[in-house]
């Protein structure tokens, strides 16, 4: 059964913790599939994916918010970037790393290696705001709760899971994230971490058919919640052909003639990694326009 890829936000109903949930496998199998991922790579990216999503949760139409771990593993850098309408895309620097495994799992935190976490968010008409916090361990959730407390000052807890089929394409992917906010009693903050406790991992509950309500039912156990909003979510990267030319135009006449002369020109997007082909003509096309 497909249930698609969703986030949703809700809340107890006495407003002091607020859970969010996203099932992301088609977002994460999509990424993996521009990107030709191997597993750990795969794995990280999807974790980043879904954190960003998460973390993105609140933005309104316009805001943008770029999630980077960088760490100094085989991997190299990761980036995701998502909107305020549930499109996310990302890449991984490298993502042909052979298996990584620790204690029979995939060893993400060895793959990302030590580093930081950089989070930027453009909200509004303000200027692009950068937080940074040290990797803890490059698990990347554990990363986002530290990232949160350190730099935001949000009591956080983040899981992410992602399933990695043998054929290499994704079983189940998707995260949480629950913070309880000002004014939270002991009491609340005891249920919520007996239920957190008691969780198995996010990406067996998804990979089980598992629905974001249910998710949510887990986290809130023994607390009355409701739903605050819900949406889709998308790999979806919004390059075009007409963005890099536009940015062909920007090198200037001599450059485009440089390029000419040595025969077709090609732009690859970073994000999802589509490549588009200009030719003498087209080249020849842009130069008028300068
Ligand atoms: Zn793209």
């Amino acid at each position: 059964m497909k249930i698609g890829d969703k986030l949703i936000r809700a809340m107890d109903d006495h407003g002091l913790v607020r859970a969010l949930v996203v099932i992301s496998t088609d977002v994460v199998e999509e990424a993996r599939r521009c990107h030709d991922c191997y597993p750990v790579a795969a794995a990280a990216l999807g974790r980043t994916l879904s954190a960003a999503l998460l973390l993105g949760a609140t933005l309104k139409e316009s805001e943008r918010l770029t999630l980077r771990i960088v760490g100094d593993g085989p991997l190299g850098s990761i980036t995701v970037d998502t909107d305020g309408k549930g499109n996310v895309r990302g890449y991984v620097r490298n993502p042909h790393i052979e298996l990584l495994c620790k204690n029979g799992k995939l060893d993400v935190g060895g793959a990302v290696g030590v580093g930081f976490l950089h989070l930027t968010r453009e909200i509004g008409l303000k200027e692009p705001y950068t937080g940074t916090a040290p990797l803890i361990s490059g698990e990347i959730a554990e990363d986002i709760t530290n990232y949160l407390f350190a730099s935001e000052q949000v009591p956080s807890t983040c899981a992410l899971g992602v399933l990695i089929n043998p054929d290499y394409s994704v079983q189940a992917a998707g995260g949480f994230l629950v913070q309880a906010l000002p004014g939270a009693t002991d009491e609340t903050l005891e249920r919520l971490e007996t239920n957190l406790l008691a969780m198995p991992p996010i990406s067996t509950l998804i990979h089980a058919g598992k629905t974001v309500d249910d998710i949510l039912a887990l986290l809130f156990n023994g607390m009355p919640w409701h739903v605050l909003a819900e949406e889709g979510v998308l790999f979806n990267c919004g390059c075009s052909r007409q963005r890099f030319a536009d940015a062909f135009i920007c090198l200037g006449k001599q450059e485009l003639q440089e390029m000419q002369a040595e025969g077709q020109a090609e732009a690859r997007c970073h994000f999802c990694n589509k490549t588009y082909y200009f030719t003498k003509d087209d080249l020849q096309e842009l130069i008028k326009q300068i």
